[in-house]
């Protein structure tokens, strides 16, 4: 094994960190949880990528779960090009936003209508907005270790990146913005009983990762969010699943249809974009109706609905077959077993937690039920781990408290090279 060589990385990093915070555009890329600099890509195909220097990666950050059919995926460049060719924005609406709100509400049975936004940020906080409205109440309850944008009700016991840099909160969140979030433990039915004991008449919505990415893969309970639609729906208050990584991820339908519950508001955002900004809520039409110029609630955006950004998403989930996910599944499955495997032989203490092609590796035992329990990974380990995948030309998130994400371009060859870095890796850090 040979070091890749950085240099024009370290250079790049050299004038960034003069002119923009941490010399990134968003904080967990700065390597500030495993330490060292961060590597500039230059370029990307199908599952790796190539930094600045000519180092090549297999991939399995794919932009943080966008790109599901990997990077640069033909259909999804000639969709780019074709609706860039005819004009980057128009402040007017298109006909590919129709199609794709077709093919949203047609994959996803509760939703009926839907409104596009440029960020997952945008969708969670519009959907909570939209949620007070309805209800005409203030108060969300929140689970600690989820992750729903950075807006200020939100950005409370937040999971990755304030988990990642051991920010509790943020300063700038005033105390007003934080006072109607209510937050409660991953997959605990007391607390969330309690919280409506408490606020019950106040309650708005609760709003939930179906399955949570943000404090590494967390699987709900069973009969957890079945708990939540019926203890939502008897109080009077909408519940909300942020299904922004889970959305045509886990499957066609979401995690919603996965787990068999159905919840009022549905987050999306990620791959319904397909690697360009689309952000999306929608929910049933009675809802969605109270959104102007429908309704009342405000909501607006200049690039809401962006024609590139829509044909992007669009061309995405036209690619995408049903056959796709089985071999998701399949691959997923490939490099559950296959790190768990290696962890077990080589004495390191971990768990593999994995949803379909979404999975992490906890450097604890587990299983991980919470953000207390994830907290009890070693991330000092994670941290060598993560330079050692590296320099065996792996690009593994950089953080313990995020997911990796296998797509369709992934092949079992690159899965099994993922496992023999992940060995060898062990082996060193052990
Ligand atoms: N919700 C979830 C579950 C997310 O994982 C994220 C981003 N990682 C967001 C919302 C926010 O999306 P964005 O970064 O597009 O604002």
């Amino acid at each position: 094994m040979t070091e890749p060589v950085l240099s024009a990385s370290a250079d790049l990093i050299k004038r960034a960190l003069d002119l923009m915070p941490g010399g990134v555009s968003s904080p967990v890329r700065a390597f500030g949880a495993v330490g060292g600099s961060p590597i500039f890509i230059a370029s990307g195909k199908g599952a790796w990528v190539t930094d600045v220097d000519g180092n090549e990666y297999i991939d399995m950050l794919s932009s943080w779960g966008p790109l599901i059919l990997g990077h640069a995926h033909p259909e999804v460049v000639s969709a780019i090009v074709e609706a860039a060719s005819h004009g980057t924005s128009f402040g007017a609406p298109t006909a590919l936003e129709v199609e794709l709100a077709e093919t949203i509400v047609e994959a996803i049975p509760s939703v009926e209508m839907v409104r596009f936004v440029s960020t997952g940020t945008e969708a969670a906080m519009s959907a909570i907005r939209l949620a007070r409205a309805f209800t005409g109440r203030s108060k969300v309850i929140k689970f600690s270790g989820c992750y729903h944008g950075h807006s200020d009700p939100l950005l409370v016991s937040a999971g990755s990146g304030p988990a990642t840099l051991g920010l509790p909160d943020s300063p700038g969140v005033t105390e007003g913005a934080r006072a109607d979030t209510v937050v409660a433990s991953f997959n605990s039915v007391e607390e969330v009983t309690l919280a409506f004991e408490r606020f019950g008449d106040d309650l708005a919505a609760v709003i939930v990762e179906p399955i949570a990415a943000n404090m590494g893969v967390v699987l709900p309970s069973p009969g957890f969010l079945q708990f939540l639609r019926d203890i939502c729906s008897q109080a009077g208050a909408l519940l909300i699943f942020d299904e922004v990584v889970t959305g045509f991820r886990v499957g066609w339908s979401g995690a919603q249809s996965a787990l068999g519950v159905s919840p009022d508001i549905t987050i999306l955002g990620k791959v319904v974009g397909g690697g360009l900004p689309v952000g999306a809520y929608g929910g049933r039409r009675e809802l969605m109706q109270m959104v102007a110029p429908s309704g009342p609630v405000y909501q607006a955006g200049t690039l809401s609905g962006n024609p590139v950004a829509i044909a992007a998403g669009l061309a995405t989930l036209r690619t995408l077959v049903p056959a796709d996910y089985p071999r998701l599944e399949a691959l997923g499955l490939r490099l559950e077993k296959g790190l768990a495997g290696a962890a077990r032989a080589q004495g390191i203490a971990a768990c593999v937690q994995r949803a379909g092609s979404m999975l992490t590796l906890f450097f604890e035992r587990g299983p991980v039920t919470d953000l207390a329990s994830a907290k009890h990974s070693d991330t000092a380990r994670f941290a060598l781990f993560f330079h050692e995948m590296l320099s065996r030309g792996v690009y593994w998130p950089p953080s313990q408290f995020e997911s990796a994400f296998v797509s369709t371009a992934h092949t079992e060859g690159d899965i099994d090279r993922v496992v023999e870095a992940a060995h060898q890796s062990f082996e060193r850090i052990r």
